[in-house]
C-alpha cells in the first residue's frame, strides 16, 4: 500500500525547464518540452521560444510613444502648476495641477512594470479631462484636434501592443522561458 506513495526511482530533468520527467515520457508535464522527440521537433520549441521572446521586445517597444506621452503629460502639469502659483498667484490651481503631476508620474513609472495598466489609466484619466473640458466649453472639442488624435492614437496603439506582449509572455511562462533581464 505505501508503496504508490514512493518517489519513482528514475527521474531525469528537463532540458528545457529540468522538472524531473519519466524515461520515454513524450512531453514534458510542466513546459511541453518534446522530451522524447526528434531534434527538429525540440529545435522547434526552442526556435518558438526565441520568437516569443523577441515579439515580446517588439511589442513592448511599440508601447514606448504612450509611455513617453505620460511623462510628456507629467512636466506638462507641472510646468502649468509653477505657472498658476507663481506667475498668477492662483494656489489652489497650482495644488491640483502639481497631483495631476504627480499622479502622471507614478503612471509612468508603473508603465515598465505594467505597461498595460499604466497606459490603460492614463488613456482612461486623459479621455475624462477632455470630456469635462467639452461639458464646460462644448467649443473645446476642436482645439487642438490634430493633437489630440495623435495622443489618442498612440494610447490605443500603446494598450493594444501592451495586450498583446502580454499574451507572449505568458506563453513564455507555460513554456518554463519567462525573461529575467527586465
Ligand atoms: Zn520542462
Amino acid at each position: 500500500m505505501t508503496e504508490s506513495f514512493s518517489v519513482p526511482a528514475a527521474t531525469i530533468p528537463c532540458e528545457n525547464c529540468s522538472a524531473p520527467t519519466q524515461p520515454g515520457q513524450a512531453f514534458c508535464g510542466a513546459c511541453g518540452y518534446p522530451q522524447s522527440g526528434t531534434e527538429d521537433q525540440k529545435n522547434r520549441f526552442r526556435d518558438s521560444i526565441r520568437i516569443k521572446k523577441v515579439l515580446v521586445a517588439e511589442t513592448q517597444k511599440e508601447t514606448r510613444t504612450a509611455k513617453t506621452i505620460i511623462f510628456v503629460f507629467a512636466g506638462l502639469y507641472f510646468c502649468l502648476g509653477l505657472f498658476h502659483g507663481f506667475v498668477a498667484d492662483d494656489f489652489p490651481t497650482m495644488i491640483v495641477e502639481l497631483f495631476i503631476c504627480l499622479l502622471f508620474l507614478v503612471l509612468g513609472a508603473w508603465s515598465s512594470k505594467n505597461p498595460f495598466g499604466a497606459i490603460l489609466t492614463a488613456f482612461f484619466i486623459y479621455l475624462t479631462f477632455q470630456i469635462v473640458e467639452v461639458f464646460i466649453d462644448p467649443t473645446s472639442l476642436f482645439k487642438g484636434i490634430i493633437v489630440k488624435i495623435f495622443i489618442i492614437g498612440a494610447f490605443v496603439k500603446g494598450i493594444r501592443s501592451a495586450m498583446e506582449a502580454q499574451k507572449y509572455i505568458k506563453e513564455l511562462e507555460k513554456m518554463k522561458a519567462v525573461r529575467t533581464d527586465e
